[in-house]
């Protein structure tokens, strides 16, 4: 059975919260999985512009001292979006990452420039970085997501490293919709999409479904929430190509997987501005195990996450990431 260590941050502690977690990293042993000149990265989200919920640099900075400390190479690491936005380019990536206070350890785009350096593992599209490198730690936001219930450590794994191209062949079936008796045609969407498919019809907007890639930007920036996805069978294809995804960036690496279970947003930090949180903030949890921790962190907030979406079964990817073999469902929660 898989172990879970969790830093409960319901509870009053001496120590001050920076202190637990260095704790929590000493407790579990996650950096005996580095030696001296190793090279390790470690995969975040920065956080669009605009969102603040993303896991913070304090905590990230901690991360790479003790790597740092034990002889080993660090540095920051995540891949292009599909989405327009601040991430979408290398440069802008940078350029944000340094905005967000993620300045003290390099930054690198996994996939590249354009998102297109990536290697095949699988037959899925790996963003090259993640197969180059010698440890992988993983640092996660767990919170609620619009197609796949919740997003925590297995979401940033098979979307957050693929290039841009294996992140579109994992959304290809999920496309949205206009609300025609909503729609303000205040055409947000239409300048936003990168794709060009959003068109202007008489006196309405329609989605031309061929080149629409599925990244549901224009759904994130929609003032009226016009915009709607048909998520039923799409949700369950998605979490599987993101299990699979994940699967194959950890096949045969050494890595430790840490989730914040904080600022339990309804949706991801891919989202431009902050909403109402779905539930109080729990903790830091962390394991070698990536299926453990995410079916830890669900079963901690499994109440407000199935309320959000009624109509997902997020428990699709944990099952199918025990399946390919990313890790097990059961697990045991040591305490820090
Ligand atoms: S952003 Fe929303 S309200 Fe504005 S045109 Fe697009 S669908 Fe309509
Ligand atoms: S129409 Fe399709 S490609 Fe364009 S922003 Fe929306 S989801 Fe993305």
């Amino acid at each position: 059975m898989a172990k879970v260590y969790f830093l409960d941050m319901r509870k009053r502690y001496k120590k001050n919260i920076l202190e637990k977690f260095i704790d929590l990293l000493k407790t579990s042993r996650a950096l005996d999985i580095v030696k001296k000149n190793d090279l390790c990265a470690v995969k975040l989200h920065i956080g669009e512009q605009g969102n603040v919920n993303f896991v913070g640099p304090q905590y990230v900075r901690l991360i790479t001292q003790l790597i740092e400390d034990r002889g080993a190479n660090t540095f920051l690491t995540d891949t292009t979006t599909l989405y327009a936005g601040r991430r979408y380019r290398g440069d802008l990536h940078i350029e944000l990452a340094r905005e967000h206070g993620f300045d003290f350890s390099p930054f690198i785009v996994a996939d590249g420039l354009y998102g297109d350096d990536y290697v095949e593992v699988d037959d899925c599209k790996i963003a090259r970085l993640f197969t180059q490198i010698d440890r992988l730690f993983v640092v996660s936001h767990f919170k609620g997501h619009l197609n796949c219930g919740f997003g925590g450590t297995i979401k940033n794994l098979g979307m957050g490293c693929a290039s841009k191209g294996g992140k579109l062949a994992m959304h290809s079936r999920s496309k949205p919709t206009i609300d025609i008796n909503t729609c303000n045609m205040c055409l947000r969407c239409f300048d936003y999409c990168l794709y060009q498919a959003i068109k202007k019809k008489k006196d309405h907007l329609e989605i031309d479904h061929g080149l629409c890639t599925g990244c549901g930007g224009c759904m994130s920036i929609c003032p009226d929430r016009a915009i709607k996805f048909s998520w039923d069978a799409a949700s369950e294809d998605i979490q599987k190509e993101i299990a699979r995804y994940a699967s194959a960036v950890i096949k045969n690496k050494k890595a430790f997987y840490i989730n914040f279970l904080i600022n339990i947003s309804p949706n991801c930090d891919c989202f431009h501005s902050n909403e109402p949180m779905i539930a109080p903030d729990i903790g830091i949890l962390g394991s070698f195990d990536p299926v453990a921790l995410d079916q830890a962190c669900y079963d901690f907030i499994k109440e407000p996450i199935d309320k959000l979406h009624p109509e997902l079964d997020p428990q699709v990817q944990l099952h199918y990431a025990e399946k390919f073999g990313a890790g097990e469902r059961k697990y045991e929660i040591k305490v820090i």
